[in-house]
């Protein structure tokens, strides 16, 4: 409704323009190469069953310019071009600059009859008579003639387009300027784009490039759809392509917004409208791709409700500085915005259909596109500068956890070998107190010589010795004489001073090879290791000598004398077995000193 509307107005202001009548029928002259701007019949028919035969019989009260959107319609649209040859040339191409009309026949009477030439996107690019993906129709008018077409057209999409009647040689002429040249230097740019994103988020991984490839992806399919350069490739042609591209595109750009502006942390009401958001448009894609009635409209207001929402997040995202970039993004947005609404409105037939309307989304998207790309770039700086900061900060971490370990390893260290040295002090005091003990068990506490059980433990191990090695082993048993006597005459105390005195006379003439131990009470025993009869007999003489010169002195000036006996054994390897047999025959030779009369060294 809106869109007849304000066609009616459009046309009304244009008529005006064109001095209130608009001259219906289009001149060819010898100085056009192309002819734009001309003026067309036009007549709806909404049942979209009328005839060649019955729409040429209707006025065509209605005169709309060349470049004309009439908004979207369900019915069929007709044409009417009148042509006037004034020009010496025949033939002429006729074309229409939007490939995405379903059907678009032109008719023609001649030899009493209609011929049609088929075209739009139901007819395969290779059976249409000029190889292109926009409609395009080869005229022949003889000079002079005035020649009248029927063009029958339908589309999903808006009534919009622009005629353009070419000279042949023009239309073919290298290098002519066409839009499709516009689209294809934007294809490639953004493949540019395409794979400095795809380079971006091999380097950083990040589902931000993701979004962002999917939505510049969906972009180039759109502008390819748009320029139906998809159709070269043999694919056939899809009626719904252009919406449901573009919804595809809206699609990823919610995606891809949500993301760069972290809406899920930043704003979680605004983030929970664009998962929806989302979910809606991909659901549109889907009634689009399916051709649900009504669904083109819903989503152009559903969308136009999303860019405001949109715009006031940017706005917030830039004045709450969500991130650094949404200054880029909002500037972006505000370029793009405008533009895409121009030409929303263009296709709804609200606005005239000029260049301007109709293109400048593709400057307005371009904008958007490199300052989002500029973000993009600049968001994998901070990314990677975050990235090394982290490194830098873990292995700064590391490094003190290092050194604070290094200390503390130290200190236990240090901790370790005090106790260590404290261990040793105390084993050494251990093996001391172990030899005092030992020392103790193995010594006589009166004389200070060995006891007998140490004797017998050390002695043993000599004999063996000895015997084994055929060395000499003497062995000496000495007796005090008459002990008992001194014990009862002078005490003890002097017994016991006579033994402390006679062990001190043993020591000072030993040689200190010698085990010296007490034997018994006032018995000893002085083994002799490698000494032979001769070396016994000295040792044994001179203590019998030393004792009997040196008598005890008391404290009163009294002296007591003293005597030995001595019995003196050798070791016979062949017949001595043990310390035993030696000890046996050493007692035997002081049994024979005792009874010779004492003070006697005796030799067995
Ligand atoms: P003989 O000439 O035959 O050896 O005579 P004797 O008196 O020495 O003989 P006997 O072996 O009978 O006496 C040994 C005495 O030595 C007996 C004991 O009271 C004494 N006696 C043993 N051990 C000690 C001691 O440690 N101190 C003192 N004062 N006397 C001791
Ligand atoms: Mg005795
Ligand atoms: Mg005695």
């Amino acid at each position: 409704m809106i869109s007849r509307f304000s066609l009616s107005i459009f046309i009304a202001i244009y008529s005006f323009l064109c001095f209130g009548v608009s001259n219906a029928t289009t001149l060819i002259t010898d100085n056009d190469k192309k002819v734009e701007v001309f003026f067309l019949g036009y007549f709806y028919d909404g049942s979209g069953k009328k005839t060649v035969e019955e729409v040429s019989k209707i006025g065509f009260s209605n005169k709309i310019p060349s470049q004309f959107a009439l908004g979207y319609h369900s019915g069929n649209a007709w044409f009417k071009l009148t042509i006037h040859n004034k020009s010496h040339l025949q033939n002429f191409i006729l074309n229409l600059t939007e490939p995405f009309w379903t059907q678009v026949d032109l008719y023609e009477f001649s030899q009493n009859q209609w011929k049609v030439v088929v075209n739009g996107l139901n007819v395969p690019i290779e059976q249409r008579q000029i190889y292109q993906s926009y409609p395009a129709f080869p005229l022949y008018i003889n000079q002079n003639e005035v020649k009248t077409f029927y063009i029958k057209a339908n589309t999903v999409s808006s009534f919009i387009g622009a005629f353009q009647i070419f000279t042949e040689k023009e239309f073919y002429r290298h290098g002519r300027f066409n839009i499709a040249q516009i689209y294809n230097a934007y294809s490639g740019i953004l493949l540019f784009v395409l794979l400095l994103t795809g380079f971006l988020y091999f380097v950083i991984r990040e589902r931000v490039y993701l979004y962002y490839i999917a939505y510049v992806f969906s972009f180039f399919i759109w502008i390819n759809v748009q320029n139906g350069n998809y159709l070269y490739l043999g694919i056939p042609g899809w009626i719904h392509g252009l919406h449901a591209f573009g919804s595809l595109v809206i699609f990823f750009m919610v995606l891809f917004t949500a993301e760069i502006l972290e809406l899920k942390n930043k704003s979680p009401k605004i983030s929970k409208f664009f998962n929806w958001s989302a979910a809606i448009i991909l659901l549109c894609f889907v009634f689009i791709s399916l051709d649900f009635a009504y669904i083109n409209l819903f989503f152009n207001i559903y969308s136009s409700v999303f860019f405001l929402v949109l715009l006031y997040t940017s706005i917030q995202a830039w004045t709450n500085k969500y991130f650094t970039q949404a200054r880029y993004y909002l500037i972006a947005l505000v370029i793009y915005m405008p533009t895409m609404a121009l030409m929303t409105m263009t296709y709804n037939g609200l606005i005239a259909n000029v260049d301007f309307s109709r293109y400048a989304f593709a400057f307005g998207s371009l904008i958007e596109i490199i300052f989002f790309s500029f973000i993009l770039v600049s968001h994998y700086y901070d990314s990677r500068q975050a990235k090394i900061q982290a490194q830098e900060d873990l292995f700064s971490e590391r490094k003190s956890l290092a050194e604070k370990l290094k200390q503390e390893v130290s200190e236990r260290t240090a901790e370790l070998s005090k106790i260590n040295l404290q261990l040793r002090q105390q084993q050494e005091k251990l093996e001391k107190s172990k030899q005092q003990l030992m020392y103790e068990a193995s010594i006589d506490s009166l004389s200070e010589l060995y006891n007998r059980r140490y004797f017998y433990k050390i002695a043993g191990p000599i004999f063996q010795e000895s015997k084994n090695q055929n060395k000499f082993l003497s062995l000496l048993m000495i007796d005090i004489d008459r002990f008992k006597g001194i014990n009862d005459n002078f005490g003890h105390d002097v017994g016991d001073m006579a033994i402390r005195s006679c062990s001190e006379v043993f020591k000072k003439l030993s040689s200190g090879d010698e085990i010296i131990a007490r034997y018994g009470g006032e018995e000893f025993v002085i083994l002799m290791p490698d000494s032979p009869t001769d070396s016994a007999l000295k040792l044994a003489e001179n203590i019998r000598k030393s004792i009997e010169s040196s008598p005890l002195l008391l404290e009163q000036g009294k002296m007591v004398s003293l005597t030995l006996s001595i019995g003196i054994a050798n070791m016979v390897v062949e017949q001595d077995k043990g310390i035993e047999d030696l000890l046996k025959r050493a007692d035997k030779a002081l049994y024979i000193a005792k009874n010779n009369g004492r003070n006697k060294v005796e030799l067995v």
